[in-house]
């Protein structure tokens, strides 16, 4: 399944067992970034999925795949299904990634694509172990039509090289694919790309290094790739650890059936007696690897491999209103409540509830007797346990009409 996200320069196409995002000018040749072939390696696909959300492309195309082997993501695996990089020259149908590589294989047929970068964590440091993978870009051969890869890589590792410690430098590795031992490549989506005449290249950044590290390598050697194809772009953040290390915690948002918008960070491993339908539950997370899988009763909520959350499962039939029907008063001011969009509702002493006769509200950790609309219930009165963050300062309040139910705000209480 696929999500959308409300960013507003990049739309997500829906029709794809992966995710495909479309950033700057759609006239141009674009050039295409495969994140999450190997469901294993960080690196290789929360890099692409902080660029979703981070980069704006200003002059040219990107596009980017962060989750090919969505799948494999989830688990953390390699491949559940063996090794996907090893299945765009010949595959049988039955295999299981079958689709996803046949989609893959025509969008890049379809398109127009003037380079591919494929991203990858490796083993080790290839220039201390020429065996290894890790800090290297790879090269299937050395001329491809009119290019020279060579050369294309070997510019890149030299410009990144420069800030390098001498510990991580990053050399160019040529697998000579149609010719010497690495035969098993004549499979991978470098070899394919490259026999379609596209420059095509794997970028590995070492698994010895901690997620950080690799993640602002990756996004290093990409902007290094991107100026070479005369692609300028912004971001809005200096490259350094500590602000990556900040921005990859941030797991954003998911909307569920449209009237609950749930904060992900910093959540409770468990919520209990979550409202949801019986069947078709809709989530669109803010975040590209978010995703939502049903075992049972519960809906286990990841961003990429993280379980971020559990909700246990409280089914009703969903019921709709007019989102002007409802309005919530914070500490004495009145808001118009929309289902979709509230969770970033601050109070600090007290809030009331107003609906019209027939909506019942359930303020989650208030103890009343009735319905819990039309009064004032103060932060004291609120059981600090039932919040749904770690921090105890989310709270649930949510909205029935009967027996249906109709959507749930999220009230921060600030200390
Ligand atoms: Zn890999």
């Amino acid at each position: 399944m696929i999500k959308q996200i409300s960013f507003a320069v990049v739309f997500a196409v829906k029709l794809f067992s992966f995710s495909i995002y479309n950033l700057g000018d759609s006239r141009d040749k674009a050039l295409l970034i495969v994140g999450g072939i190997h469901g294993d390696e960080h690196g290789g696909y929360l890099t692409p999925a902080l660029f979703i959300q981070e980069y704006k492309i200003l002059n040219g195309r990107v596009v980017v795949i962060p989750n090919l082997n969505t799948e494999s993501i989830v688990v953390h695996q390699r491949g559940v299904n063996g090794d996907m990089n090893r299945k765009f020259e010949n595959l049988d149908s039955s295999d299981k990634d079958f689709q996803t590589v046949q989609e893959l294989k025509k969008f890049i047929l379809n398109e127009k694509i003037s380079t591919l970068l494929n991203l990858h964590d490796g083993s080790g440091f290839y220039l201390r172990n020429s065996r290894n993978w890790g800090q290297s870009i790879v090269i299937d051969k050395e001329i491809a039509g009119e290019v020279s890869l060579k050369n294309s890589a070997e510019g890149v590792v030299n410009r990144i090289n420069k800030n390098l410690p001498k510990e991580h430098l990053f050399g160019v590795k040529n697998t000579e694919t149609s010719q010497d031992s690495y035969l098993e490549m004549l499979g991978s989506l470098t070899y394919f790309a490259i026999q379609r005449g596209i420059p095509s290249f794997g970028v590995e950044v070492s698994k010895e290094l901690d997620e950080v590290k690799r993640v602002l390598y990756h996004l290093e050697v990409i902007e290094q790739f991107l100026r070479e194809s005369n692609i300028s772009f912004r971001r809005n953040f200096e490259l350094n650890e500590d602000i990556l290390s900040q921005k990859l915690k941030d797991y954003g948002k998911v909307t569920i059936n449209g009237n609950i918008e749930l904060p992900l960070n910093n959540l409770k491993k468990r919520l209990n007696y979550f409202p949801l339908a019986e069947n078709n539950n809709t989530f669109q997370f803010s975040h590209p690897l978010g995703k939502a899988i049903r075992v049972k009763n519960r809906f286990d909520i990841y961003i990429a491999h993280r379980r971020i959350t559990s909700l246990y499962a409280q089914y009703f039939k969903l019921d709709e209103i007019e989102p002007e029907d409802i309005y919530i008063e914070l500490d004495g001011n009145r808001t118009k409540v929309d289902f979709a969009t509230t969770s970033s509702l601050k109070f600090k002493r007290s809030f009331k509830v107003i609906t019209p006769p027939d909506i019942r509200a359930n303020v989650i950790g208030y103890r009343s007797r009735g319905n819990e609309t039309n009064i004032e219930i103060p932060s004291s009165k609120i059981e600090r346990r039932f919040a749904i963050d770690l921090a105890e300062t989310l709270f649930r309040v949510e909205f029935y009409r009967e027996t249906n139910f109709i959507g749930t705000i999220i009230l921060i209480n600030e200390l």
